[in-house]
């Protein structure tokens, strides 16, 4: 399948079941939450962000985490923290596999509920636990967060049998507690740019999209934008300046011995090479989006 079948205003045909579960999930526990926490990836901050999050939060104070920070670009994470920042809205670099910037989740809560936490305090209330719920797209990490923050046993500290979802919290090992299901909130598919950086970092299903046409495409991007890292790993010297992205795509097959009988390219396996070594980092550290390059997506955010 090509992205330009997808149809970018009707993601219900590739989520039905997500849209209406997260709807509930949300709704069911907004009231009860401090503060959502919505969960991005670093390498494509304005692609992984459901477009709908301010209107299904519904004015709750929203902390931004962008995850697999060490996958990503390290001046472009500073770059989007700045950026974050001048838009009026809270955001912290964090890396679950490392466990780094996960400590600073805490203290900017408190800092973002300073106002309630003071009411609390005021009426003697100052040991209450505050609550909050992660959103985001799939695979941005969410639970490896839930897991990272409440450990393997998860300690149930509130379960209430009768209500049509069985409301979980479990507490979290940084001082608060969080809903025990993360909402799995539905990808936006509003340009090609932003259904290819999903499925670049594979928030998509590969099997819903052509790999290979893909995996062409991201080599374009990387020369681009990573020319010297792709160049490295697949040793690529002296790329032709008007080499186009199938061009690098058949190079990289080639120097990693990816031929078939008669000496064709294995498309499928030099496509998933390429993918995985991607996602893995293995090309370096890349960062898909930098602030103002996302043009349209970026302007209408909500
Ligand atoms: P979910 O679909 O949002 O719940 O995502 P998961 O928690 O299942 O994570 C998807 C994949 O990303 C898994 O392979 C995780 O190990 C990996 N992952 C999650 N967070 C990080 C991170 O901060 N850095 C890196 N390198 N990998 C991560």
């Amino acid at each position: 399948m090509n992205m330009s079948d997808v149809n970018p205003v009707n993601p219900i045909q590739w989520f039905p079941g997500h849209m209406a579960k997260t709807r509930r999930i949300i709704a069911e526990n907004l009231s009860q939450v401090d503060i959502v926490f919505e969960l991005l990836d670093a390498r494509a901050v304005i692609s992984s962000r459901n477009p709908e999050i301010k209107r299904l939060t519904a004015g709750k104070p929203v902390l931004t985490l962008l995850n697999k920070s060490d996958l990503a670009d390290s001046a472009v994470n500073k770059k989007w923290l700045e950026y974050f920042k001048s838009a009026g809205e809270y955001a912290l670099l964090v890396d679950c596999k490392n466990f780094s910037g996960i400590n600073n989740i805490y203290p900017e809560v408190k800092k973002i509920l300073s106002e309630k936490l003071e009411r609390y305090k005021n009426k003697g209330m100052s040991g209450r636990r505050l609550r909050a719920m992660i959103l985001g797209i799939p695979n941005v990490g969410k639970s490896s967060l839930l897991n990272k923050l409440c450990g393997a046993s998860k300690a149930k500290v509130e379960d209430r049998p009768g209500v049509t979802l069985r409301k979980q919290w479990v507490s979290a090992n940084i001082g608060l507690d969080l809903l025990d299901m993360p909402g799995v909130l539905w990808p936006k598919f509003e340009s090609e740019q932003v259904g290819l950086n999903l499925a670049f970092i594979g928030s998509i299903k590969d099997d819903i999209l052509d790999s290979h046409e893909n995996a062409a495409k991201l080599c374009g991007v990387l020369r681009r934008k990573y020319p010297e890292q792709l160049s490295a790993r697949y040793k690529l010297a002296d790329l032709p300046e008007d080499c186009g992205d199938y061009d690098i795509f058949e190079r990289i097959a080639r120097s990693r011995g990816f031929i078939i009988s008669g000496g064709e390219i294995d498309d499928e396996r030099c496509a998933k090479t390429i993918l995985t070594e991607f996602r893995a980092a293995k090309i370096g550290r890349v960062s898909l989006e930098v602030p103002g390059d996302m043009g349209y997506a970026e302007e209408n955010l909500y």
